[in-house]
């Protein structure tokens, strides 16, 4: 296939790529291999509508590029990629014209927030102030202990937090409709029932990152996150192959090291019969849960929002109030699709005009559906918003669903249209994706690591699963040792 290699690693998504340029910047020869015909997995662009208008296929909207370690270190800007900053971070429209909305300012947030924005403040607060703590402890490999009293004392914050919100007391602190809103809005990113320990996590970090880094959109779309890790591991003498499907680990040139972006699915389908039947059966107990479908638009202006402040909002959450987010969240859970679903919506082109032409917009949104759905949702999504921008309708040019099970013919680590490689709950959260003190390391005789989203820190494009897996192997095989965000010098 080609000339010796010291790793190869399987997969171009944003944890394949990360762990490429870890690697690469550690001075080994690297090559990646990729099935598609462009890099960045879950971060990729293209024209899917009409003649220039540019849709991001995945992930649109991207707090970690600016908060994870890995992206600090890396610094994208540096790498020609502009991060453009909303004003308004996310929003949530409430019937009757009104909405709530989290700003880049935690204060001007509180003050919009009337009488529960004392309560916001209270809650997020004392996360903004630690965020980079709360991102190492997030975004770590949940075998880590806090590496300082900071840590530690935001690790205490945040499980107070997260069981507030994650547990029956979730109603108590608010007293208005639109802050307990706008919160489940973000939890329910999760792509499960917003009252849980794991959505309200990953709910209350990217609310803190809203007020921290803010939640920024890439010009020109996800793609040119890709595309500068993937120019990072050409620079550094790397090669990027992209088309090439690997279909069994045989295949791959002689190398030290193997690094696999796939899901436990997908590393059963490679190794076949060759792993220890233990692990094999552990992965094989791996669930996914619930799915995405994307609802891509092309209008002819910008969306006829009703209420004020979402005209100026990078990320919009559709879908109402706690309680009818929560109704149908249970409703996906149980396998069902809800009637009036949980839209994510994100309007790029408020930021970035050229992503279609002159006067028009991109619009990215997908609604949450049950496992494996092949139901098309693009009319409940436009009813959705309809609701909340009445004439909706008259400004769409074209509209282009991706159901559950078309997802994972674009990328097949999104398992029957699963976006976080594998269920976050409470036991696959820590135990991801196997109960193993070292869940990276596949017991093979070359040594051989996993490292997509189905590992710790899970999704998001953050690049930590690749940069925790390619630490190890530069340890363990190369006798390297680099810091926490894979690209520093070693701290202790
Ligand atoms: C619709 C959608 C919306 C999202 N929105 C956001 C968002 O706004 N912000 C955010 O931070 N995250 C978002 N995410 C999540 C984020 O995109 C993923 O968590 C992230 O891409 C995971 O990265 P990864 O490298 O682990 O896997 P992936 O991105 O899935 O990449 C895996 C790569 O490996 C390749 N591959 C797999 N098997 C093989 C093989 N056998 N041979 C060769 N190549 C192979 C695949 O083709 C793919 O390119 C979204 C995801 C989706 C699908």
């Amino acid at each position: 296939m080609s000339a010796v290699v010291d790793a190869v690693v399987v997969g171009a998504g944003p944890n394949g790529l990360a762990a490429a340029v870890v690697l690469a910047r550690a001075g080994l020869r690297v090559e990646v291999l990729e099935r598609n015909a462009t890099v960045g997995g879950g971060a990729r662009t293209a024209e899917l509508t009409l003649p220039g208008f540019h849709h991001d296929l995945g992930s649109a909207v991207h707090p970690m590029a600016l908060a994870s370690p890995f992206f600090r270190a890396f610094d994208l800007p540096a790498h020609g990629v502009e991060l453009l900053q909303p004003e308004v971070a996310y929003a949530q429209p409430l019937d009757g014209g009104r909405a709530a909305l989290a700003l880049r300012d935690l204060d001007a947030t509180a003050e919009g927030l009337g009488a529960d924005g004392a309560a916001w403040r209270a809650l997020l607060g004392p996360l903004v102030a630690r965020w980079r703590e709360v991102v190492a402890l997030a975004l770590g490999d949940l075998r880590t202990p806090p590496r300082s009293v900071g840590e530690l004392s935001a690790a205490a914050r945040l499980a107070v937090s997260v069981l507030e919100q994650g547990g029956p007391a979730w109603g108590a602190r608010f007293r208005t409709e639109e802050a307990p809103a706008l919160l489940t809005g973000v939890a329910a990113h999760a792509v499960a029932p917003p009252r849980a320990l794991g959505p309200a996590g990953a709910g209350l970090m990217l609310a803190a990152l809203a007020h921290a880094v803010g939640w920024p959109v890439p010009r020109g779309g996800s793609q040119s996150i890709s595309d500068a890790l993937a120019a990072e591991v050409r620079r550094l003498g790397g090669t990027v192959r992209t088309g090439v499907e690997v279909t069994d680990l045989r295949e791959l040139p002689p190398a030290r090291a193997v690094l696999l972006d796939v899901v436990p699915r997908g590393l059963l389908r490679l190794a076949g019969d060759r792993l220890p039947e233990r692990y094999a059966a552990q992965l094989r107990r791996w669930r996914h849960r619930s799915a995405a479908a994307p609802v891509h638009f092309a209008l002819d202006g910008p969306v006829p929002w009703a209420a004020p402040g979402l005209e100026r909002a990078g990320t919009v959450h559709v879908g109402g109030t706690r309680a009818e987010v929560a109704a149908a969240e249970r409703e996906v859970a149980a396998g069902r699709h809800a009637q009036r679903p949980y839209v994510l919506l994100s309007q790029p082109s408020l930021l970035d005009p050229a992503r279609a032409p002159r006067g028009q917009q991109v619009l990215w949104t997908y609604a949450h559906v049950p496992l494996g759905s092949t139901v098309d949702v693009g009319d409940a999504v436009q009813a959705q918003l309809e609701r909340f921008a009445p004439g909706f309708g008259d400004r769409v040019l074209a509209r282009r669903t991706v159901t559950a099970v078309e997802l994972e013919r674009q990328d097949p680590n999104l398992v029957r249209g699963d976006i976080s490689g594998g269920a976050v709950t409470p036991w696959q959260l820590l135990f991801r994706p196997v109960p193993r003190w070292d869940p990276y390391r596949v017991p093979l005789p070359v040594p051989t690591y996993l490292c997509s989203s189905a590992t710790a820190p899970s999704s998001g494009v953050h690049g930590m699963a690749g940069v925790h897996a390619a630490r190890r192997a530069l340890r363990q095989v190369f006798g390297v040792r680099v810091g926490a965000d894979g690209l520093s010098a070693p701290t202790r």
